[in-house]
């Protein structure tokens, strides 16, 4: 414990630093370390030091103890000391309070602030993201999709109380907080911890709610009809607001967020709102041109080969692509000309090719003079 690191240097202020200055500095480091947004080795164990240094310094009281006696004021050790209890901090509330709630759930990413739910603090309840595979043509079109969730609930057997029969706690006498006397190095101190009973609440039942365990809430299995707007492509996310897991003592429901992956198609292919499809032509179709009747997304068209048509032409329906969920037009659709050489051909077939190969390249006389300045 005597190399543990001081609170004040984990945060980077000084030891006259305001509230609002630590908050910014915590908020700055929290987020810079957040193991979801830092895979570095290390960072969670450094977002530990971050949010305990911070669960200490924010605190008016414990500020004072930890000024006085240093982490001596924590430590659990000899005598009925209880120690600092990391498990008292909720870094959720102080993440949401500071970040606005985007962060509930995060606390499950590491261990050690357990998701222990706060009786007293309104808490938002969990985010969930879901990943949802939808064909092509749903995708396009638009579709309707049932989807299973696993969401926390109110529970409905005791109403989200946790128990029947409240009455006032009999371990703290309803003050939700036990005082406890403790021998230190310096003497006797007083400290104020959280009743563990009523976890602060003041408040405790007769009975215990079975359908819950005391919680007040439920796992709860169900199935949601979404309506997948037309145009979602790959990476697309859609939030449904509320229907995440829900809030405890008041606080608001988190949500879901669906993240679509489209699957591929085996003709079209999706650039952003620009649809690709090759289209294979005989070189009699390149040569002499063609209209040549071709499938798109709203039905089957025609296309225009000119004449003389180059391999991997690339010709353009304007507006015939997709229009995205965040676009105002239509994308573009491209018929990419594939010029098939024919393998197998007869002995007349061959003879008119003969006949064919007379004609002049465009280049052909320049490319002559060229081959010969190399000898
Ligand atoms: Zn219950
Ligand atoms: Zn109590």
């Amino acid at each position: 414990m005597a190399s543990k690191k001081d609170y004040y240097e984990i945060l980077g202020v000084n030891k006259n630093a305001t509230d609002e200055e630590i908050k910014r500095a915590f908020r700055l480091k929290a987020k810079k370390y957040h193991p979801d947004i830092n895979k570095e080795p290390g960072a969670e164990e450094k977002f530990k030091e971050i949010g305990e240094a911070y669960s200490v310094l924010s605190d008016k009281n414990k500020r004072a103890q930890y000024d006085q006696f240093g982490h001596e004021a924590f430590t659990a050790g000899a005598s009925n000391n209880p120690g600092f209890d990391m498990g008292d901090i909720n870094l959720d509330d102080i993440l949401s309070d500071l970040f606005g709630g985007g962060f509930g759930g995060f606390s499950s990413a590491f261990s050690g602030f357990g998701r222990k739910s706060s009786k007293t603090h309104a808490r938002r309840g969990d985010d969930l993201l879901m990943h949802i595979k939808i064909s092509f043509e749903e995708a396009v079109n638009g579709c309707k999709k049932d989807i299973k969730v696993n969401v926390n609930e109110k529970c409905s057997e005791c109403n989200g109380k946790g128990g029947f029969g409240e009455e006032l706690c009999r371990t703290c006498g309803g003050s939700g907080v036990i005082k406890e006397e403790q021998r230190t190095l310096f003497g006797i101190m007083q400290t104020q911890k959280t009743c563990p009973r009523c976890e602060g609440s003041g408040r405790s039942f007769k009975e215990v709610c079975h359908a819950c365990g005391g919680d007040g809430i439920v796992s709860k299995s169900k199935t949601l009809t979404i309506n997948v707007p037309a145009g979602i492509d790959t990476g697309n996310q859609l939030r449904l607001s509320g229907k995440g897991g829900a809030g405890i003592n008041g606080g608001a429901n988190g949500d879901i967020y669906l993240e679509f992956e489209v699957e591929e198609h085996k003709y079209f292919e999706r650039h952003d709102d620009d649809i690709y499809l090759e289209v294979p032509i005989t070189i009699t179709d390149a040569i002499l041109g063609c209209k040549k009747e071709i499938p798109t997304l709203t039905g089957n068209g025609y296309i225009e080969i000119k004449p003389g048509t180059q391999n991997y032409t690339k010709l353009k329906l304007k507006g015939k692509g997709i229009k995205g969920v965040n676009s105002k037009t239509y994308g573009d659709m491209y018929v990419v000309v594939n010029v098939i050489i024919p393998t197998k051909l007869s002995k007349k077939q061959k003879d008119l090719l003969q006949e064919l190969d007379e004609t002049d390249l465009e280049n052909e006389a320049e490319f002559k003079e060229f081959k010969k300045s190399l000898k």
